[in-house]
């Protein structure tokens, strides 16, 4: 198996920078997402680690060898797209072996594979088929065997189940996971998907304008971002944010311990609740609906902030607040997390 390792790569297009001096390291048989907004350079940067763009700095490694001047061939890496790409006149069967006995299996060994990665993707019916009779779900599982066949030690993904419904999409999503941690696997995907995210992860990857943002596990990131950025795009709902100058943040300021330099303090929805001796207050705007919970927004002074309600609770005009002062997330005027800062206040 492989472990992955990026040196200060860059890739420009023209003028425009679209990987900024990118540098990880994705451990052997793990797997690491790349997250971010549209733009922000993620399949650029997974194209580079493919070999399908040429990095114009920096260099990309495969354990210790530097695979920057390989073809994509010669990096023998597998790699998944959005939009499966199938021969339509090919059976599911010599889709999924495509391309095999180039790399000089025999006969009896690619059918051996096809079989068993048709079984890995529960796709063993469909074999006969053709991919212009499947359904979306079915094609993008006969192109994941067709990566899976060659036993891939890196797997590359785009986008891979973006094009799905949501439950088929995290479906495929826990196969993918299951079989990349069964075959011990190091695979990188590239999602815009924060459940996809989480599901896939572990190590989250966040990228911002080519440069990435923010790194480590799923969960690390989400309890102690290192920027308002991450703070801001983890998580279902984004962060209420208190900025310096308001009303809500004086009384924060005079309740817990806040650095001097702060200028944003956030908390998540369900580091607030409602009760009756809260020490905040501010008035209901709406309700927000949801299965599981429903989330009040409330202002408070000059301030909008959201507040996770538990179940069956009704709320009307003025309400009241407390704030779990461990789950307050603290930042400075460049939006760099101050939270390690704040006990030695
Ligand atoms: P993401 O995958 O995060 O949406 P991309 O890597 O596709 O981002 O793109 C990063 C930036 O590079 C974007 O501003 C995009 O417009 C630009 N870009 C990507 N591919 C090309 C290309 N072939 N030619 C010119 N600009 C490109």
């Amino acid at each position: 198996m492989t472990r992955i390792h990026l040196e200060k790569l860059n890739r420009n297009y023209g003028e425009h920078a679209a990987v900024k001096d990118v540098s990880f390291t994705v451990e052997d048989g793990s797997s690491c997402v790349i997250l971010g907004p549209s733009g922000a350079g993620k399949t650029t940067l997974l194209r580079c680690i493919a070999g399908l763009e040429k990095p114009d700095g920096g260099s990309v490694y495969f354990d210790e060898k530097d695979v920057s001047a390989l073809t994509p061939a010669e990096r023998r890496i597998s790699m998944i797209f959005q939009t499966p790409a199938l021969f339509d006149h090919t059976r599911v069967k010599d889709n999924i072996a495509y391309g095999m006995a180039k790399l000089g299996f025999d006969q009896k060994e690619i059918q051996r594979r096809t079989e068993e990665s048709a079984r890995m993707l529960h796709i063993e019916k469909l074999q006969e088929r053709y991919p212009l009779s499947l359904s979306g779900g079915e094609k993008q599982r006969v192109s994941i065997a067709r990566a899976m066949i060659r036993e891939p030690s890196i797997l590359l993904l785009d986008e891979p189940f973006s094009s799905l419904d949501t439950r088929l999409a995290q479906e495929l999503c826990e196969e993918v996971r299951r079989l990349q941690k069964e075959k011990g696997m190091t695979m990188i995907t590239v999602t815009h998907d924060q459940t996809e995210a989480m599901a896939l992860a572990d190590q989250l990857i966040l990228m911002k304008d080519g440069r990435i943002a923010a790194m480590g596990t799923p969960l690390s990131l989400y309890n102690d971002p290192p920027n308002l950025f991450a703070a801001d795009f983890l998580g279902e709902t984004s962060v209420n944010k208190v900025t310096r100058g308001t009303k809500l943040f004086e009384q924060l300021e005079d309740t817990y311990p806040v650095p001097p330099s702060a200028e944003t303090i956030a908390f998540r929805p369900s580091a607030a609740c409602i009760s009756n001796e809260g020490k905040f207050s501010g008035k209901l705007i709406s309700l927000k609906k949801g299965y599981e919970a429903d989330q009040a927004l409330v202002k408070a002074g000059d301030t909008d902030v959201l507040i996770a309600l538990e179940k069956g609770m009704r709320l009307s005009g003025e309400v009241r607040f407390d704030l779990n002062p461990a789950s307050l997330l603290i930042f400075d005027e460049n939006g760099d997390s101050l939270n390690h800062a704040r006990n030695v206040v």
